[in-house]
């Protein structure tokens, strides 16, 4: 299956994490001091950054990946997996002082998961500051997570503002954030129970991501989408600012109903949602139809296994959507 050929292809820089994913396939979630037999273990490249940089090239953006790994096989796979989605992976940084990052996943029978991430080399990412400027530059989208260094994070914010680089950040693992950042965010996308942490209150309806995506925009983000599993998402569009000083006018929230689909495993679905968004705004796309998109990407992601190998083509999306 191949990404579409475009005249040109958008240009998106991703700075994430890399991971081997080992999936435990379980009947059901252990509970503490339980042994249980599995059915089955399997290694599969994973990491928010990498599944994001696949999820983007997959819908044909031409992306760079900043990221960190050991010198150790896991490394190697995951290296050979990126070249294969013709992902540019040659600043991808190798240390001794840290094995490749590991997350073992626990998938049960209704499809839910469970995830331990151990950061390893993620944690080392150190990204100069020139380089990043230089790969900013002429980029439509520096596409964001947290699971390496918050430091690496802001200084990709804040060189993203200085060359005009848009932002879309997906707070998670969630943590604390300074204010400061929200006003360099131009796409926040986060889940309900990410949403619920940045406002303090539960978000399990429509209605309340509806809510939290215009609080989270008081506090200076452009667009927010807040994803809601097998429910959908809400997309918040930014607040227009009248030039002549009036009250500037808030965005929209639409709820956006997710196809019913037989779900196995949800692993990547954020991600396949994001990068799927991310590359159809970079097409000029607008965030309704753009969700949409992305919600059908997400939608064959959820009824496969796995992370990288779960997230859909361009073309696979556009015969769901033909
Ligand atoms: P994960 O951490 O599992 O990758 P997430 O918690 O970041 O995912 P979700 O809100 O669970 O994000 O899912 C993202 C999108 O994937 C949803 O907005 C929806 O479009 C799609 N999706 C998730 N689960 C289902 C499902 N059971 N059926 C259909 N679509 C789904």
């Amino acid at each position: 299956m191949s990404a579409p050929i475009l005249s040109q292809a958008p240009r998106i820089v991703v700075l994430g994490s890399l991971n081997m994913d080992l999936v435990l396939r379980v009947p059901h979630m252990p509970r503490a001091g339980e042994t249980m037999l599995g059915h089955s273990l399997t290694q599969v490249p994973g990491g928010k950054g990498g599944n994001q940089a696949v999820s983007c090239a997959r819908q044909g953006a031409a992306v760079t990946l900043l990221s960190c790994v050991g010198e150790d096989a896991y490394a190697e796979q995951l290296l050979a997996g990126l070249v294969a989605d013709h992902i540019h992976a040659q600043h991808v940084q190798r240390t001794a002082l840290a094995g490749t990052g590991v997350a073992v996943i626990s998938v049960d029978d209704a499809a839910q998961n469970q995830i331990v991430v151990v950061p390893g080399a993620n944690e080392l990412l150190r990204v100069p500051q020139a380089l990043l400027q230089a790969q900013l530059q002429g980029a439509d989208y520096v596409v964001l997570q947290l699971e390496t260094p918050l430091a690496e994070v802001e200084q990709a914010l804040r060189l993203a503002r200085q060359t005009g680089c848009k932002t879309a950040l997906n707070p998670s693992p969630m943590q604390a954030l300074p204010e400061h950042w929200w006003p360099m965010v131009d796409l926040l996308v986060v889940n309900e129970s990410e949403a619920a942490q940045l406002c303090g209150r539960p978000v399990d309806t429509p209605q309340a991501a509806a809510a939290a995506a215009r609080q989270l925009q008081g506090r200076g983000v452009a667009q927010v989408v807040v994803t809601l599993g097998a429910l959908g998402a809400v997309a918040c569009d930014a607040t227009i600012a009248n030039d002549d000083g009036t009250e500037a006018i808030p965005g929209v929230a639409h709820w956006h109903e997710a196809a019913q689909v037989q779900a196995v495993d949800t692993t990547a679905a954020g991600d396949t949602f994001l990068g799927a968004l991310t590359v159809q705004l970079a097409r000029g796309l607008g965030l309704n139809d753009a969700t949409q998109w992305a919600m059908r990407a997400a939608s064959i992601c959820v009824t496969r296994a796995g992370a990288q190998p779960s997230i859909p083509y361009f073309a696979e999306v556009e015969t769901l959507t033909g």
